[in-house]
């Protein structure tokens, strides 16, 4: 068996991913995954290095996720996280936890030390503390912040007073706005410059998110497993829980089919069981079942909701999305460095080699 890992850095309109930010992020998914290709060809497990991977994109800052989280309506962190092994099934997630840097460590504590599958609020963070985790006291960061009071002035400047449907106008619950399907069909600007949020106010302009992080591996031994962790979307709701968090929703990891993670817009992936359903296909082919796993998202909530990576037990891997963009970085044994790609239909970046079938 070669190991493998694949993770995705957040699925979305990337409207302002300009070159600057491209390769910073392109750069932080790659580091991802070599740590915990260093990890896997060093014998350890698949759910060591889902871990790995995704503290280190949480203490990347360059993600919707740890360090890079973004804030609520009232301008909190709140993340959710989980870890899935899919040797014994092992679960554990943290919901709308404030305050730790890592909450994907915190959901494996979940996982292995209380008698639970999920843990929100204070409740969670108190076993963090109890476990000497570490809190961060730069949280929000000042680019955060500076971010969260952009899009509350553009949110408040809307015309429409309520949050659920302004935000269903944005396209971030509930389906995609009409500006969005414009934006989704136009090509990538991958040229652009990195936009500083002072262009001119529309309702579609304000990127609620997105770049939540998540990885699938495959070990020497054959096990998989799978993780997540995300600040959720930007104004949300305070003790809004998403998609990440909840098991068949955010990830799924079986070591008899696969493993699979989502991102995109809660409210409509935990309603698909996104993860459940690819994992559920995975013997049609990974890049069938992702696909299908999107189409079914699309049919029931429309376009730009969501993206999905996966790995077979044998090694394949595949990922859909009906988003702009989505990053990913994949590493199998035997590649010499991690390949990336953010784009639909862009290729990796580094040759791939094929899973020893
Ligand atoms: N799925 C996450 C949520 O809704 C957001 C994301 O994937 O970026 O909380």
């Amino acid at each position: 068996m070669k190991p493998t890992i694949l993770l995705h850095g957040g699925a979305g309109s990337m409207k302002k991913m300009g070159d600057v930010r491209a390769k910073r992020y392109r750069q932080s998914l790659r580091d991802a995954a070599a740590l915990g290709m260093t990890m896997l060809s060093g014998g350890s497990s698949a759910l060591d290095a889902v871990e790995a991977s995704v503290v280190h994109m949480e203490d990347s800052g360059a993600f919707n996720a740890g360090l890079g989280s973004c804030l609520t309506a009232g301008g909190c962190i709140e993340m959710d996280a989980a870890v899935m092994d899919g040797a014994q099934r092992l679960f554990g997630g943290v919901a709308a936890v404030p305050g730790v840097a890592n909450p994907v460590r915190l959901a494996r504590l979940v996982a292995e030390t209380t008698p639970h599958c999920l843990l929100a609020g204070e409740g969670a963070a108190a076993l963090a503390r109890q476990h000497g985790l570490v809190f961060r006291v730069d949280f929000p960061s000042q680019e955060r912040l500076d971010e969260w009071r952009k899009k509350k002035q553009r949110l408040e400047a809307s015309a429409d007073n309520d949050l659920s449907s302004r935000l269903a106008a944005m396209g971030g619950v509930l389906g995609a706005s009409e500006e969005d399907r414009v934006v989704d069909a136009e090509p990538p600007v991958d040229g652009s410059q990195e936009g500083d949020g002072s262009e001119p106010q529309q309702r579609g302009d304000v990127d609620l998110g997105h770049d939540t992080v998540g990885a699938v591996a495959l070990d020497a031994s054959g096990h998989v497993a799978a993780a997540v962790s995300t600040g959720g979307l930007w104004l949300k709701l305070p003790g809004r829980v998403g998609d990440s968090p909840l098991p068949g929703a955010g990830l799924w990891a079986d070591d008899d089919v696969g493993a699979a993670v989502a991102t995109g817009t809660g409210e409509s992936i935990l309603r698909a069981l996104l993860s459940k359903e690819v994992v559920d296909r995975l013997n049609e082919g990974p890049e069938a079942a992702t696909r299908a796993g999107i189409a079914a998202v699309e049919e029931r909530f429309g376009v730009g909701q969501a993206g999905v990576i996966a790995i077979h037990r044998d090694g394949r891997v595949g990922f859909s999305f009906h988003t702009r963009g989505m990053g990913r970085a994949l590493w199998r044994l035997g590649m010499e460095e991690p390949a990336a790609a953010i784009w639909p239909d862009e290729p990796w970046d580094r040759p791939v080699t094929a899973p020893s079938l």
